[in-house]
């Protein structure tokens, strides 16, 4: 299981900050960033801690889990977008 980001996601990167392992990307510093609609967790990078969920202020963000039934989709989507 891992945590999953959907299309709620507006960039703030509130979660990047209290993420251990770095696993939230892209970041403002990265060049994909701009043009990414929203940010994205690797799956394997994912410890499953729990810490971005309440640091989420635009509910966007779940435990796989706890994806609502027509976010299903970002579950593949987030695991893409690391070619995974
Ligand atoms: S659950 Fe923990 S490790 Fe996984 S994305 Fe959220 S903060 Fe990072
Ligand atoms: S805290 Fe929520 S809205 Fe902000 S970047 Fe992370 S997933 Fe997106």
């Amino acid at each position: 299981m891992a945590y999953v980001i959907t299309d709620n996601c507006v960039k703030d990167e509130l979660c990047v900050e209290v993420c251990p392992t770095d696993c939230i990307h892209p970041k403002k510093d990265e060049p994909e960033f701009e043009a990414a609609t929203q940010l994205y967790i690797d799956p394997e990078g994912c410890i499953d801690c729990g810490a971005c969920v309440p640091a989420c202020t635009s509910d966007s963000l779940f435990a796989a889990e706890d994806l609502p039934e027509d976010k299903r989709e970002f579950l593949e989507k987030n695991a893409t977008y690391f070619g995974k």
